[in-house]
C-alpha cells in the first residue's frame, strides 16, 4: 500500500475504512457511497441450518443498512459468489431468489459480479454502489455533546430470526435526512452500545443513555427466556448486535421535532444525549449516572 498505486487510487477517496461506506469524490456528482460485506458458512451462518435464500437476501441487505448508514441512495450491487462445487448451480439459484427481491424493492440494479465454485465453504460477497443525496453523506464523527440520540426500531434477540430477515433503513434514512438536518449516523450490526461507542468516539464525545428509553423488541425478551441463563431483554437489546436499527445524532430541538412527529413505521426513539465527558454513560430509572460497557461483537 505504500507503493504509488495505493496513493493513486486514494485521490478520489473522500472518506475512506472507517465509517459504514467509502466516498468517492467525482466532478459533478454529489459523491458516491460503497460499502462491500462477506459472509461466509460456518462464520457468518451455517449452510446446513439454513434457506440459503435468506443468505442471499442478508448478504446485500447488510450493504443496504451500511448505505442506509451515511444517508445515501443505493443504485447498483455487485455479487460476488465462491461455491462449493457439489450443488453449485442449485445454490447460486437460491441465494438468486433471496436477493433479487430485496434489489427490486430497493430499486437496486445487479450491476454484475463473479461466480466460481471451489473446494471450500459457501462464501458470499456483495459490494453496494450508491449515491450521496443533496445533504451529503451521514457521517460517524458530526455528533456534538448536547445532541440527542435517537434510534429506529427495537433491539435485542435478532438471532431468533431478524438478522436475517431485518428490513434495512433505506427509506428511513433518506425520508430524515430529506427534512431534518442529521449530525451523525451509524447502523446497528454488532451491538446498540458498542455502535453507539463507535459514534461517541469517532466525534470526540460521549454518550449518556437513559435505560429506561431504550426500544426493546419482543425477540429480546424471548431470547433472553430461551437462554435462561439471568440475562435480562435489556442487556440483549445493548449487546447483541445484528439489530441493523439506525443510531442517529441530532440537535435536541430538531430530535424533539422529529420524535413529535414519528414519520418512521418502525418508530424512533430518544434514547439519551452525547455528552462532553468521553465514554459511554447510563442513567437508571431513578436517574443515578454510571458508566455503561461498550458490549457486542468485536470482528
Ligand atoms: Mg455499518
Amino acid at each position: 500500500l505504500a507503493s504509488g498505486w495505493g496513493l493513486g487510487a486514494q485521490r478520489g477517496l473522500a472518506i475512506g475504512i472507517g465509517d459504514d461506506a467509502a466516498v468517492l469524490r467525482f466532478a459533478g456528482l454529489e459523491g458516491c457511497v460503497l460499502t462491500a460485506d462477506m459472509l461466509t458458512d460456518g462464520v457468518d451462518f451455517e449452510l446446513e441450518r439454513i434457506d440459503p435464500r435468506r443468505v442471499g437476501r442478508k448478504a446485500l441487505a447488510v450493504n443496504l443498512s451500511d448505505a442506509a448508514a451515511m444517508a445515501a441512495r443505493p443504485l447498483a450491487a455487485i455479487v460476488c459468489l465462491a461455491l462449493p462445487r457439489a450443488g453449485a448451480l442449485e445454490l447460486a439459484k437460491e441465494l438468486y431468489e433471496g436477493l433479487i427481491p430485496l434489489a427490486e424493492q430497493f430499486g437496486v440494479a445487479i450491476a454484475g459480479g463473479d461466480t466460481n465454485t471451489w473446494d471450500g465453504p459457501l462464501v458470499v460477497s456483495v459490494t453496494v454502489v450508491g449515491q450521496v443525496t443533496e445533504r451529503g453523506p451521514l457521517v460517524r464523527s458530526g455528533a456534538r455533546a448536547g445532541d440527542a440520540i435517537l434510534v429506529t426500531g427495537s433491539f435485542g434477540g435478532s438471532r431468533r430470526g431478524r438478522q436475517f430477515d431485518f428490513e434495512p433503513r433505506v427509506r428511513e434514512a433518506l425520508a430524515l435526512a430529506e427534512r431534518w438536518p442529521l449530525a451523525a449516523g451509524i447502523d446497528v450490526s454488532d451491538g446498540l452500545s458498542l455502535d453507539l461507542a463507535r459514534v461517541a468516539k469517532a466525534s470526540g464525545c460521549g454518550a449518556e443513555v437513559e435505560l429506561a428509553k431504550v426500544p426493546v423488541s419482543e425477540d429480546a425478551g424471548a431470547w433472553a427466556a430461551e437462554l435462561a441463563d439471568g440475562s435480562t431483554a435489556l442487556e440483549h437489546a445493548l449487546a447483541d448486535g445484528e439489530d441493523f436499527e439506525l443510531i442517529l445524532a441530532a440537535a435536541p430541538e430538531v430530535a424533539a421535532e422529529i420524535v413529535a412527529a414519528q414519520p418512521l413505521a418502525c418508530g424512533i426513539t430518544r434514547i439519551g444525549s452525547f455528552v462532553a465527558e468521553a465514554g459511554l454513560w447510563q442513567l437508571d430509572a431513578e436517574g443515578r449516572r454510571s458508566p455503561l460497557a461498550a458490549r457486542g461483537f468485536e470482528h
